[in-house]
């Protein structure tokens, strides 16, 4: 209990310690401290969160078939929802769908199955954390390369995919959660192909936004040899799913315990995903929508002189550097009425706390113009 009060402690002292901001919602508006709030923090970037569609869906499948699945995809927890949602994402996708109960268990849980103590795994620097603890959960090396550095991967993929009864991964995010640029994921899967090692990439901030039909990055690229999509960001609703060949797909369901070991999705979220999956397909108009919100505030930014990192997406860090002053700069959002969540240190690199802002397909210019305005005078 020591070591815990001291590690709090520390945490205390470096005004680091993370805690629970209570807030609530409305079907429009964020409420922190009960005052409305513009949200600039929410993946919810196409606004399906709360979509009557999917509502309905949800609603639907609780009514025929009750709040809990009752067991593991492996005994009898695979109902026909979990098939035919497979099936959607199978024709959708044209790989073999195995669905995860957060894209968290997913990365953590998959990883492990792919490798055993003579393989390697080559991760971005900047992966995201479940990828991480997947990584070092598994049995196999971790090896880092610089960040969406193609020539520090090649020097390490030489390295290590010389020894011939290793399995060499590549593990990637296409768009990185936190600093909001894109993986070079065409030249990363060639290189991968060259070499003969095998790439996972995370789709999370993609799925719903980019690529044919909003399917996501990864989708269209056929060196990918496991992409995962989740369903709480975009999707609106919660969960996630690897997509991968059929043999692949078999090897999950036999040793991935984090497919194996858990209960399946409930109903009421297996309905919310099929619905968004029938409706995001069609919605262009909505992520053209995001893109032009994103690349119109980036471009406002750039007049204001802030650093927003490599941003090429929906995601903009803004660097505020010292933790007192991305406090103080959040604090100054909050009081004009906009939301954004200030991200530090050992999420992100030290001296590189940021206000991570999410624009959605909502947002409009007016908001995203005052936006700037509080900003750049805090
Ligand atoms: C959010 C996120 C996850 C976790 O997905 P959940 O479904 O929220 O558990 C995994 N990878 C990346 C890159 C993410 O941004």
């Amino acid at each position: 209990m020591e070591f815990y009060n001291s590690k709090i402690s520390d945490r205390k002292q470096n005004s680091r310690l993370r805690q629970l901001n209570p807030v609530d919602r409305t079907e429009n508006a964020l409420l922190v401290n009960g005052r409305n709030c513009i949200d600039f923090s929410s993946n919810d970037y196409l606004g399906l969160a709360n979509h009557i569609f999917l509502k309905n869906r949800s609603i639907e499948y609780t009514e025929k078939y009750g709040t809990s699945s009752s067991a593991s995809r492996l005994i009898t927890g695979t109902l026909p929802i979990h098939l035919q949602l497979e099936e959607q994402l199978k024709s959708l996708y044209g790989r073999e769908a195995l669905i995860f109960n957060s894209g968290f268990q997913a990365n953590v849980s998959i990883l492990p199955a792919l490798t055993g103590r003579h393989d390697y795994i080559l991760a971005d620097k900047l992966c995201h954390n479940s990828l991480l603890s997947g990584c070092s959960a598994s049995r196999a090396s971790l090896v880092r390369y610089r960040h969406n550095d193609l020539d520090h991967l090649e020097s390490l993929l030489q390295k290590y995919t010389e020894k011939k009864r290793s399995a060499v991964w590549v593990v990637t995010e296409s768009v990185f959660s936190m600093d909001g640029d894109i993986a070079p994921l065409n030249e990363t899967g060639v290189l991968c192909r060259n070499y003969g090692a095998l790439l996972y990439a995370d789709d999370a901030h993609a799925t719903g936004l980019y690529g044919y039909q909003g399917l996501g990055l990864a989708a269209g690229n056929e060196n990918t040899d496991l992409l995962l999509v989740t369903f709480g960001k975009a999707v609106g609703a919660f969960g996630a799913a690897a997509l991968m060949s059929k043999k692949l797909k078999e090897y999950l369901v036999n040793y991935c315990n984090g497919f194996i070991y858990t209960t399946s999705l409930p109903p009421s979220v297996i309905g919310s995903v099929s619905a968004s999956f029938e409706m995001l397909t069609g919605m262009n108009r909505e992520r053209d929508k995001i893109h032009f919100n994103s690349s119109y505030l980036r471009k406002r930014l750039k007049d204001t002189g802030a650093n927003y990192l490599d941003s090429n997406s929906q995601i903009i860090p803004v660097v505020t550097g010292s933790d007192s002053r991305t406090l103080m700069i959040s604090e100054k959002l909050l009081a004009n009425g906009f939301f954004v969540s200030a991200i530090r240190p050992p999420t992100v690199p030290e001296g590189s706390g940021r206000l991570r802002i999410t624009v959605s397909a909502k947002h409009s210019q007016e908001q995203i113009e005052s936006l700037v305005q509080v900003l750049s005078n805090a």
